[in-house]
């Protein structure tokens, strides 16, 4: 097992592998830009560095920054946490060219994941059902609009290097593909440096399905069942939950044995999730993500296990010792993602948390790297807390919900807890039935 792990992450995700590295006795190093030092992740690590300026492209996202680091504080392994590098092949081929460990999957198949029209074709090819559209990328106008006829408007054209929403366009007509087309290529230009395009049918009530897989290095693979993410507001996600309330347990277990199968073939190691769009009872793949995710704690919560220990154990060459079999699923979680905006129109709102207070009770887990006193930095990522609950059922899970929402406490920033507390008051949400479209409508009526 490794001795000293280098977190190349900040903020909860940071804490979140810190505490996974303390429980299994390996010391841990934090790296922080200048706007973080007084971050609770560099507070509770054995040791810190500071790797640049608040710009992320200076400080999280330096590589030979980072790298030096990992050098001189003598670590054995990198666990890249979400967002920033975690996804970043070249990063990962530095890291084991030091002679590190990285914590995730292999340069391959994160590039090969990285981009989305490799990825399709890669599960076409193992049998992974698709949402219907072009068969790689897009060589031009015409070839967009004769595939779109083909699978009938409504499309969405989509950057092959995308994330976050960028580079994604809805048309409904032949009409509006000619300004999808223009628009969706020159943002992923802009945002990827890549204008490759492709073209998919535009599903108009689906749910976001993803399923949690790991893998060992020893040909082993097993699923951790399926997290809800379709509440969404800009493809962003805001409230997951485990299981989906429109699964069952022959669902899950057909989407799993086929997946894990396709990965097992493909040689996949580590932690993945791969991303459904799920409408009238089919599953089409959109995309695989190869790292942990933000909404990783509702799996845990069910499943009762550690993904980033068992991400750790992995890396370090240990096989995971549990087959498909000893999975059990107990229950019902729900996270909701607290961020440092306002409520309503989701300005941002960074600055000083004069007060902080958890909730806690039977149930209730809080990933926060919040602290009385703590000035949330303007620079990152506005996510400052996830609040998760687990109880027996769906119903109950919305009731600790509700309760654990009333009781926690961040004042001086405003922040998106009364909008949670809003969505768990839904008949709606209460009663399960809700698509990716929902959020926005609901955001949208409170707005006025
Ligand atoms: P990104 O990597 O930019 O997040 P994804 O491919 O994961 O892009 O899609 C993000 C979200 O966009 C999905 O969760 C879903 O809400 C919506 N979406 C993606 N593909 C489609 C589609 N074919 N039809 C309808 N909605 C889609």
């Amino acid at each position: 097992m490794f001795g000293k792990v280098l977190i190349a992450n900040r903020g909860e995700i940071a804490l979140r592998v810190h505490r996974a590295c303390q429980e299994m006795g390996i010391r841990t190093v934090a790296v922080h830009s200048t706007a973080d030092a007084t971050a609770m992740h560099v507070r509770l690590a054995d040791e810190s560095v500071c790797i640049g300026p608040p710009n992320a492209r200076d400080s999280y996202l330096n590589m030979a920054a980072i790298l030096s680091a990992a050098t001189i504080t003598g670590a054995d392994a990198v666990h890249p946490g979400y967002g920033f590098l975690s996804e970043n092949a070249r990063f990962a081929e530095m890291v084991e060219a030091h002679g590190l460990k990285f914590i995730g999957p292999s340069p391959e198949h994160i590039r090969m994941m990285g981009d989305k029209i490799a990825a399709k074709n890669a599960m076409r090819s193992l049998g992974v059902p698709l949402v219907p559209g072009s068969p790689g990328a897009l060589e031009s106008f015409e070839e967009a609009r004769a595939i779109a006829e083909q699978v009938k408007f409504p499309v969405l054209i989509k950057a092959a290097a995308g994330g976050g929403g960028r580079g994604m366009k809805v048309a409904r007509s032949a009409e509006e593909l000619e300004e999808a087309w223009r628009v969706a290529r020159a943002e992923a230009k802009a945002a990827f440096g890549d204008d490759s395009v492709y073209l998919e049918k535009y599903l108009d009530r689906p749910r976001h399905i993803e399923l949690q897989v790991l893998a060992d290095t020893h040909g082993n693979v097993v699923h951790f069942g399926e997290r809800d993410c379709s509440l969404q507001r800009r493809h962003q996600k805001l409230v997951e939950e485990a299981g989906s309330p429109v699964l069952s347990q022959a669902d899950r277990d057909a989407l799993g044995a086929r997946v894990t199968a396709a990965l097992a073939r493909l040689g996949y190691r580590n932690a993945g999730t791969l991303e459904f769009l799920w409408q009238d009872g089919q599953f089409a793949f959109i995309e695989m993500n190869t790292r942990l995710q933000v909404e990783h704690p509702v799996t845990e919560m069910v499943c009762g296990i550690d993904l980033v220990k068992e991400q750790i154990r992995i890396a370090a060459g240990e096989a995971l010792g549990y087959a498909q079999s000893d999975i059990r699923f107990n229950g019902h979680a729900i996270e909701c993602r607290i961020t440092a905006e306002d409520p309503e129109t989701f300005a941002p709102s960074p600055g000083r948390v004069n007060t902080y207070h958890a909730p806690g009770g039977l149930g209730v887990r809080v990933d926060s790297a919040l602290y009385s006193g703590y000035t949330v930095p303007p620079h990152y990522d506005s996510l400052v807390a996830k609040l998760v609950v687990h109880a027996p059922t769906r119903a109950e899970a919305i009731g600790r919900m509700r309760r654990a929402l009333a009781e926690m406490v961040v004042a001086g920033i405003r922040t998106t807890l009364p909008l949670h507390q809003a969505v768990m008051e839904h008949p709606e949400f209460q009663a399960g039935d809700y698509t990716i479209h929902w959020l926005e409508r609901f955001v949208a009526a409170r707005q006025g």
